[in-house]
């Protein structure tokens, strides 16, 4: 099934300020909000979609990429890039204070929303962004193509499934913040009493504190290990791109929300083929009687050779088109061509024989330049491409 445009989603403008995003997406997730859809499949995928949708349009970084690629450059993973939020629980730890204190006419219904995790307002552990870059010849940026590496990153502890506790029920409510994972302080100034929040020192904002750490992982819930991921490429990417698989970073700590794998391009420089865009560049050298007698020519291509007629008559510096043989776009917006230049090729030695030949043809009328309007300049192309 292929995704909606997360800017549908929320049924908002391109250039949506976060402002707006923020309120679009509190409309939609009341609407399909889970406790007022009971068992209602369709609601929950609803609400899973907008939270999607909005997980990315609300990160500056993820909406740039996102603007650029489409789904691609956010979670281009080999499995259709399936969002990390694989239950209702997830989302309400990523965007429950959305809903939390500012939620004034809706009574209740707020509280349900916080109300999901223990405290309210605990802190949600993400894992870190992992960033691999990834070297592709033109062949495969042509194409887009599927890679698989071996990833040295933190992965959730076997041992305790990632609870950091040695066993299933040695956790306990934190004493300190009695689960809220953040402790308020008052303070008496001259202005009167003040009073501020800060993550609770003893469970660092998890609301809980483990009685018993598990072993293997010292009560992180992670531990340092390896894992494969396979992930595709779309075509017509670039140097310097960066393609964001969702959840395929670091592991977090004690069953959090893992990061993301940041994917940067490189790409491998073709010994022929200059890349300008989409489009392909070559310097296809002809000599000086195939220029003037015609000639049929080979240029290479992302994937083998195609052959290009150069017309009897045809000038140094005329460039030639070869159409739909350049680079695919990355957003699916046609192809590029390969812009092939002819540069006539000027004997440098010559035996007597050849210059005896040449002083011959010389003085011949036809060998007199006469350009023509069709015959532009170097200097007339220039001022055409600057224009
Ligand atoms: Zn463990
Ligand atoms: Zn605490």
């Amino acid at each position: 099934m292929s995704k909606r445009d997360y800017y549908d989603v929320l049924g908002v403008s391109k250039n949506a300020t976060n402002d707006e995003l923020k309120k679009a997406y509190r409309k939609m997730a009341l609407k399909y909000h889970p406790d007022k859809n009971p068992d209602d499949k369709a609601a929950e995928d609803k609400f899973k979609e907008a939270a999607e949708a909005y997980e990315v349009l609300s990160d500056q970084n993820k909406r740039s990429r996102y603007d650029q690629f489409g789904h691609a450059g956010v979670g281009g993973a080999a499995g259709g890039g399936a969002s990390h939020f694989s239950n209702i629980d997830d989302i309400f730890s990523a965007f429950g204070d959305i809903f939390g204190g500012h939620f004034g006419g809706f009574g209740g219904f707020g509280d349900a929303f916080g109300g999901r995790s223990s405290g309210g307002r605990r802190r949600v552990n993400r894992g870190s962004n992992l960033r691999v870059k990834v070297k592709l010849n033109l062949k495969e940026i042509a194409t887009g193509v599927e890679k698989k590496i071996k990833l040295n990153k933190y992965v959730g502890c076997d041992s305790c499934h990632g609870s950091g506790a040695e066993r299933g029920n040695s956790k306990s409510t934190c004493p300190t913040c009695h689960g809220r994972g953040q402790v308020t302080q008052v303070t008496n100034t001259f202005l009167g009493q003040m009073q501020t929040s800060s993550t609770c020192p003893q469970c660092g904002g998890d609301g809980e504190v483990i009685t018993n750490k598990c072993n293997v992982c010292h009560g992180n819930g992670i531990v340092k290990g390896e894992e494969v991921v396979t992930f595709k490429i779309p075509a017509g990417v670039a140097e310097g791109m960066q393609l964001a698989i969702s959840g395929k970073g670091n592991a977090a700590a004690r069953g959090g929300i893992p990061g993301d794998l940041l994917v940067v391009i490189e790409e491998e420089s073709h010994p022929d083929l200059i890349r300008d865009g989409n489009n392909l560049l070559y310097d296809l050298y002809v000599n000086f009687a195939d220029a003037a007698l015609g000639s049929s020519n080979d240029v290479p291509t992302v994937d083998g050779k195609a052959r290009i007629k150069i017309t009897p008559g045809t000038q140094g510096g005329r460039v030639l088109r070869l159409k739909g043989k350049g680079l695919p776009d990355v957003n699916g917006y046609g192809r590029g061509d390969i812009l092939v230049n002819v540069n006539v090729w000027t004997p440098k030695d010559l035996s007597k024989e050849e210059k005896a030949i040449l002083e011959k043809l010389k003085n011949s009328p036809n060998f007199k330049p006469s350009p023509s309007s069709k015959d532009k300049s170097y200097f007339d192309r220039m001022r055409e491409f600057f224009s």
